[in-house]
């Protein structure tokens, strides 16, 4: 019960803003097309030298962990940390 209250109830409010809508920052991007390259779903694309962002993100976190100008984030406006499996090998 506490924590149904306490995920639902308490945190509701921190969360309501999370989208699956990619946010690409198109002045940090430099077009080099890593991100749709590591995208599963086609989910990005190049246009103008800049990546451009779909509606088929199942959130993966591909693109965000390889760009290599931290241009791409899902929550929250910047890039904290990336990671990825050859980090940990
Ligand atoms: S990997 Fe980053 S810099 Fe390269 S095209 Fe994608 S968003 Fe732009
Ligand atoms: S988070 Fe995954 S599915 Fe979504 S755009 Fe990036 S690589 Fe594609």
């Amino acid at each position: 019960m506490a924590g149904l209250l306490g995920q639902r109830l308490y945190f509701y409010h921190k969360t309501r803003n999370y989208s699956d809508r990619l946010k690409v920052d198109s002045a940090k991007c430099i077009g080099c097309g890593k991100c749709a390259d590591s995208c599963p779903m086609k989910n990005l694309r190049i246009e103008k030298g800049r990546a451009v962002a779909e509606e088929r993100c199942t959130m993966c976190y591909r693109c965000v962990n390889i760009c290599p100008k931290q241009a791409i984030t899902l929550i929250g406006k910047k890039v904290i940390e990336q990671g990825t499996i050859e980090k940990y090998l």
